[in-house]
């Protein structure tokens, strides 16, 4: 079995790459442990050392990794290299503020001491997505390697050049040989790595049903997991709201990598007094984004990452037209290439409303107060993220706490921060990446009591 690179803007392959043997990965095992054994027994200031230099090393090529991204999935090269600087950030982010939340937290209790102890367990399997090739998988990565973990990626099978990429760069960064790895090997073979003793955790970040196949494996194993799935993030806009911004804000939160984020602005719900206002804003933003050549400067939004996921958002866009919802800009599509485009008149029963849209397509959809844009914001199986525009912070701070999501912006746009916790609910998932949260996660929390 290969796996193929293709430039999503021309489809042309760009590279091809033989999935790993049985016997390959079995080495790679073995290196991991090894590479755990070493790590655990490295003083936190040795692997903070190696995780600024993997700072050191984004920050200076970033333009070399910025490339592959773009050439693997098509993102804009500046948004390309706005990921690989996020990663250096985050890594020197960690690598200054770790320690403490490795110390081993104190409790009273009857003993004469007691206390939880946070320790590594082994190799953490990460199975992650194309759509921020780079961030998804540093998220993760740094978090673990610090705390003492080794990790083994399993990436999406259309940026395998990403994977061998980082994999490079933990090594050269100092990391010691197999504490992080990628495996190429197919979604179908995962249940021998799942099942080895060796792996102590697996994090998933991608689609619902990829978490439901993950988990069940998992399951079967007892090994613990972290889910980060899909999204249908509802985009509030309540009519105290300073509507510039918000209609500005919206446009960015939808369109941004070619709207292949999880926690896009998928849903634009509107109080109606001021959709109107808001649809002529956003309408004009979106007419003048230059869709094209993700290596051009001037262009806003890339090709999508694969042709059959740009034919799938025209059909989410097409049946909804048909019933009922209007196209007020864009939709046109060639190949991977779909010009961003606005349908209001959104309403539950479509598939704009229903179903995840991974891709460049914004709707309005129009509530009639308050309390009917919650219920709308609630309204889907998806619990990840959620945005609410309004001036009166007070009642912000009431309705975000109605709001079924793992994070709600207020007046922002929902995005990844490493000092703030990430994750989602309902079928967005379970467990937390980033923060103190996302530490802990793949760590033994030891209880020790001393009487
Ligand atoms: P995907 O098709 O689910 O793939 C994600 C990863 O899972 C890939 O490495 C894929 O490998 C693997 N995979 C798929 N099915 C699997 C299975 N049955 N067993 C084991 N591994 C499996 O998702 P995607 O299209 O790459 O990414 C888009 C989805 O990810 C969207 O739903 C998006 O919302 C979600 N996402 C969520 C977050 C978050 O933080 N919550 C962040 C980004 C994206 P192959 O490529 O080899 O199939």
């Amino acid at each position: 079995m290969t796996f193929k690179s293709i430039y999503p803007y021309t489809q042309e392959t760009i590279a091809e790459y033989a999935a790993h043997t049985p016997e390959e990965i079995e080495k790679k095992m073995q290196a991991g442990w090894k590479a755990f054994a070493s790590l655990r027994h490295e003083s936190l200031q040795r692997r903070c050392d190696w995780m600024l230099r993997v700072a050191e090393l984004l920050k200076n090529n970033a333009t070399e990794h910025a490339t592959i991204i773009s050439k693997e999935m098509g993102k804009t090269l500046k948004e390309a290299k706005a990921e690989v600087l996020k990663c250096a950030t985050t890594a020197e982010y960690y690598a200054a503020n770790i320690a403490p939340l490795l110390e081993p937290r104190p409790i009273e209790s009857d003993g004469k001491k007691s206390y939880a102890a946070f320790e590594p367990k082994g190799i953490v399997l990460a199975i992650m997505p194309w759509n921020f090739p780079y961030w998804q998988v540093f998220r993760f990565a740094i978090p673990n390697l610090l705390a003492g973990n080794a990790a083994i990626l399993k990436h999406a099978s259309n940026v395998s050049g990403c994977g061998l990429a980082i994999e490079k760069l933990f090594l050269e960064a100092g990391f010691p040989e197999g504490a992080f790895q990628t495996v190429l090997v197919s979604s179908k073979d995962m249940e021998p790595l799942i099942a080895d003793s060796r792996v102590q955790g697996v994090t998933l970040t991608g689609s619902t049903p990829a978490g439901m196949s993950v988990a069940a494996l998992a399951g079967k194993y007892i090994k613990k997991t972290v889910l980060e799935l899909g999204g249908s993030d509802p985009f509030i806009v309540l009519k105290d709201a300073n509507l510039a911004e918000a209609a500005k804000t919206a446009v960015k939160a939808r369109m941004q990598n070619a709207g292949q984020s999880c926690i896009a602005a998928k849903r634009w719900i509107v109080e109606k007094n001021i959709a109107e206002d808001f649809t002529q804003q956003v309408q004009s933003v979106i007419t003048s984004l230059r869709q094209g050549d993700p290596f051009r400067a001037d262009t806003d939004t890339g090709p999508m990452a694969r042709p059959d996921l740009a034919e799938e958002l025209s059909s989410q866009m097409e049946r909804s037209i048909a019933q009922g919802a209007q196209l007020l800009a864009g939709g046109e599509r060639e190949g991977c290439n779909f010009i961003p485009a606005l349908l209001t008149g959104v309403k539950p029963g479509m598939p704009a409303f229903d179903e995840e849209t991974f891709g460049p397509l914004a709707v309005i959809i129009t509530a009639n107060d308050e309390a009917s844009a919650i219920r709308l914001a609630n309204q889907t199986p998806f619990g990840l993220g959620a945005a609410l525009w309004t001036k009166d912070i007070e009642k912000a701070a009431r309705l975000a706490s109605l709001i079924e999501s793992g994070n709600v912006f207020i007046n922002a746009m929902v995005r990844s921060d490493a000092r703030l916790p990430f994750g989602g609910i309902k079928q967005s998932g379970y467990g937390r990446e980033l923060s103190v949260e996302g530490v802990h996660e793949f760590m033994n929390i030891k209880t020790v009591y001393i009487q």
